[in-house]
């Protein structure tokens, strides 16, 4: 690993390819709506694949930010789960943004609704890039998920802290099936990339990704969370629960300087601060007022245990006792110095995802 050197900090914007264009997979995602923008706004041509490339009602904001950046967009259609999907969208790209899979907690089949998309979509993708002589760097957006399970297994991790060598081997399709599919894509692209010399793989793995989304809504499984927040869900009190948490800006800035930094290499943790539920719901209450619902005490295991099953079929018994009240930690330092990242403060991206969704009607303010 290359270290920055704090005397002289590296200025990654210099690293940036404008020459040619990038492939960013699920361009309409929560976290992909702030790459693009980043790769818009330093003048570079994205080739966004989404699903429906003819929504362009949904794509406005998109559409938008190109009319007002140097960069250039084009939309193509592409499915994961169609082999040679995107065969069209990486002509010409060096790097790939590999960003699309699903993130959801509660899916109705774990196998067809995340394991398929997450692991045959990132093996169709990257056999397109064996295919594409002009690729050199894949950028696959992983998660903190892929190195742990549930939050007990982190006590496990050497030092009782999570870093880029430990892995999640504890998930599977029944236990955090979403983790399971983002190990299993991860492990994928791994064998791939380690099977040829000609493109470089760099993951970057966020922990949870909070902030305001570029298109103004979003079904990331970051917003189903913090809109728990603000509907009541976390009244009585908010899960005895901390959790590693990261501005998806700062993600985005992650997933540039992993893509042309000429050093980049390996897993990156990104990770700003670890947050219990209850601070969050502390910060949303000092910035919106204690007339919402925001949590502000913590609801006790044993109620969660054995109430929380019956109002939501995600907390299962095992669910909580291998997630509510352990601590949770992980050390960031390779973000820090091999990609330069200095974080904001999660609380703030929490506010603002939240003053968004009250601006664009997605919440109500209490009566
Ligand atoms: P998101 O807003 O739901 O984005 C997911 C993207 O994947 C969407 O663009 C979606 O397209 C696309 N997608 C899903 N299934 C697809 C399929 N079969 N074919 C093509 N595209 C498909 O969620 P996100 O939070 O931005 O997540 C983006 C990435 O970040 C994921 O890899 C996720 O695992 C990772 N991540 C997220 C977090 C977090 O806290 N948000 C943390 C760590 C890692 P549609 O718009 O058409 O549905």
């Amino acid at each position: 690993m290359t270290d920055i050197d704090p005397e002289s900090p590296v200025d990654f914007d210099r690293f940036v390819d404008t020459e040619h264009p990038v492939l960013v997979t699920g361009a309409t995602g929560f976290v992909a709506g702030w790459i693009v923008k980043a790769l818009l706004e330093a003048g570079v041509t994205v080739h966004a694949a989404v699903r429906r490339p003819d929504d362009t009602a949904r794509l406005q904001p998109l559409i938008d930010l190109a009319a007002a950046s140097p960069g250039r967009l084009r939309f193509f259609g592409a499915d994961l789960l169609t082999p040679g999907a995107y065969a069209e969208a990486i002509q010409g790209c060096r790097v790939v943004f590999h960003t699309a899979s699903p993130f959801a907690m509660s899916v109705a089949d774990a196998q067809r609704d995340l394991i398929d998309p997450a692991l045959s979509g990132t093996r169709n993708l990257l056999d397109t890039v064996n295919a594409t002589p002009s690729v050199t760097r894949v950028v696959l957006t992983s998660s903190v998920a892929a190195a742990y399970g549930d939050t007990v297994d982190i006590r496990d991790a050497p030092g009782g802290v999570l870093t880029e060598a430990v892995w999640n081997t504890t998930s599977s399709l029944t236990r955090q099936p979403y983790s399971y599919s983002k190990t299993l894509a991860e492990r994928a692209a791994w064998e791939m990339a380690e099977a040829q010399q000609r493109w470089r793989l760099v993951t970057i793995n966020p922990a949870l990704v909070l902030g305001p989304s570029i298109l103004g809504t979003s079904t990331s499984g970051s917003d189903i969370l913090i809109r728990q927040f603000a509907d009541g869900t976390m009244k009585s009190g908010a899960p005895p629960m901390e959790i590693g948490m990261v501005d998806v800006r700062d993600v985005a800035t992650a997933h540039l300087r992993a893509a042309f930094a000429p050093h980049a290499e390996g897993r990156h943790l990104v990770v700003a601060e670890v947050r219990s539920f209850l601070a969050i719901g502390a910060a949303l209450r000092t910035a919106f007022g204690a007339a919402w619902p925001f949590p502000t005490r913590v609801a006790p295991k044993w109620l969660i245990w054995l109430i929380g099953p019956m109002i939501d079929r995600t907390l299962s018994r095992p669910f909580i006792a291998r997630n509510f009240g352990h601590a949770w930690r992980v050390d960031n330092s390779k973000s820090r110095n091999a990609l330069g990242l200095t974080y904001r403060p999660v609380t703030q991206a929490a506010v603002d995802m939240v003053r968004q969704m009250i601006d664009t009607g997605a919440i109500r303010a209490p009566n």
